[in-house]
């Protein structure tokens, strides 16, 4: 017999605790999909038999954070936990400074609030729905500065979180640097694909705003998948850790917001970092408006410990391994298949690109928000539109955003599916592909005035 040569990744712990899922009838999920108008966000979750709606809180923790629950100190102030979790964001993030938040929101709202005047511009790679949100709510005007390849869903390119030095410094010059607020870097970008920076980017765009006296405020939502594929895919940088890694990202920014519910495995959190003494000040004092006392934002102790304890943990090369490799394992399958996904796979989540699958839909049938329901039809699967309506009203114009990708996103949550959940998802969706060309697509019947994507609803054409 021949030995086998390869030897494939696998997960890096074993299960001690399950919880059951639910399988439904096809006519059981006619119905409750029609309940929900054709918005996924709608469903209950007992309705839904595979989970990839987000990647958002919805990880599955070790037994060690789970163990760090039971040492929360539930002290209105000063709980040991909030100290802990300073010392992880300062050992392993670089930041001096941390205000808790109960996620990452909570933070955009916060820097926003501090550090846009009104009538200012704020440039990043490519927006993300609540940090675009708050930029507006605070009255700045978001601009895309992520390098054109970002748009293109089918485009390889290793970097495509990177932004445009070129566009970045065509807006400095078109409104002065004095008007730009800041710039948000994402990494990795979630509205490309999950789609990492390089390390050079980061290094030149923190030179460039730097040379303008412009902050750069880094989204670390993802920051240490994003180090993984530095590793994986920059020069120079293959043997170092990945917290060698994300403390150099870190280094190129002034600030950091972000969501725990993402990278650091946990159900709920999130933290503001920052360097500046001042802006500190300001949101120390800001966030018991918004969120809670400065020594808990918004979460209780045992939450800060499993976010602290988190930290660890996702800073693992054979934890982010195991992550990425599932759904890289999901896009290969997919792409064998011959099923249009945005290409090369990210970090978080495959992206199919509806457009393809539905030639036959103009934008306005919302062909993303059509394939999500069609998927939730054929198996039970919950997935995310991410085209049309997510893209939201442009506030100045009050039309659409018309993105030019229209994209449903598989998103895989952290230690929680198994290989074979993968393969029924690959299969379900590949029966979708194959029953395209019946499908008519959706009407809008009901908008709601912020974050569309979440409430708004659905009737079949
Ligand atoms: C989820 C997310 C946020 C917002 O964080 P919440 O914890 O959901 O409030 C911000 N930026 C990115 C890139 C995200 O993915």
């Amino acid at each position: 017999m021949e030995t086998m040569k390869r030897r494939s990744w696998a997960e890096p712990f074993k299960i001690k605790s399950v919880e059951p899922l639910r399988m439904t009838t096809r006519e059981e999920r006619e119905a409750t999909i029609r309940e929900a108008g054709y918005n996924t966000f709608l469903l209950k979750s007992k309705d839904v038999y595979i989970d990839l709606l987000t990647d958002s809180g919805t990880n599955a923790m070790s037994d060690y954070q789970w163990a760090g629950m039971m040492l929360g100190d539930e002290a209105y102030a000063g709980s040991e936990n909030y100290y802990n979790l300073e010392a992880k964001v300062q050992e392993y993030y670089g930041y001096k400074y941390l205000v808790p938040t109960h996620q990452g929101r909570g933070a955009e709202n916060l820097i926003s609030h501090i550090l846009i005047k009104p009538g200012q511009y704020v440039p990043g790679n490519m927006y993300f729905t609540t940090t675009r949100l708050h930029q507006e709510l605070a009255g700045g005007t978001f601009v895309d500065v992520i390098i054109d390849e970002a748009h293109d869903a089918q485009i390889e390119h290793p970097f495509k979180g990177n932004v445009d030095l070129n566009k970045f410094q065509a807006l400095i010059d078109r409104v002065g640097a004095e008007k730009v607020a800041y710039i948000t870097i994402g990494a990795t970008v979630n509205m490309a694909g999950g789609q990492p920076i390089s390390m050079e980017n980061l290094r030149s765009v923190y030179q460039l705003a730097s040379k303008n006296k412009i902050k750069v405020v880094f989204d670390a939502t993802r920051a240490m998948e994003n180090a993984f594929f530095i590793k994986k895919r920059e020069k120079g940088y293959e043997n170092k850790t990945i917290k060698e890694i994300l403390r150099e990202m870190c280094s190129y920014s002034d600030a950091a917001t972000m969501s725990g519910k993402k990278d650091l495995l946990v159900n709920i959190g999130g933290f503001l970092a920052l360097n500046d003494y001042e802006v500190f000040e300001e949101a120390r004092n800001m966030v018991v408006v918004y969120e809670g006392l400065h020594t808990y934002g918004g979460l209780a102790g045992r939450d800060m410990e499993a976010m602290a304890r988190g930290i660890e943990e996702a800073c693992q090369f054979d934890h982010l391994q195991a992550r990425i490799g599932q759904v890289e394992y999901v896009g290969n399958r997919l792409i064998e298949l011959g099923v249009p996904i945005v290409r090369p796979v990210g970090g978080h989540a495959i992206f199919l690109d509806a457009k393809k699958f539905y030639p036959q839909l103009e934008q306005l049938k919302f062909p993303a928000q059509t394939l999500a329901a069609e998927l939730y039809l054929d198996s039970g699967i919950r997935a995310m539109e991410r085209g049309i309506v997510s893209a939201g009203l442009n506030k100045e114009t009050g039309d659409h955003y018309y993105p030019k990708l229209e994209l449903v996103r598989l998103t895989f949550p952290r230690r929680v599916y198994t290989q074979a959940h993968c393969d029924v998802t690959v299969e379900s969706v590949y029966e979708v592909w194959n029953n395209r060309a019946s499908v008519k697509g959706l009407t809008m019947v009901y908008e709601p005035k912020y974050l569309r994507f979440f409430q708004a609803r659905f009737e079949k054409l």
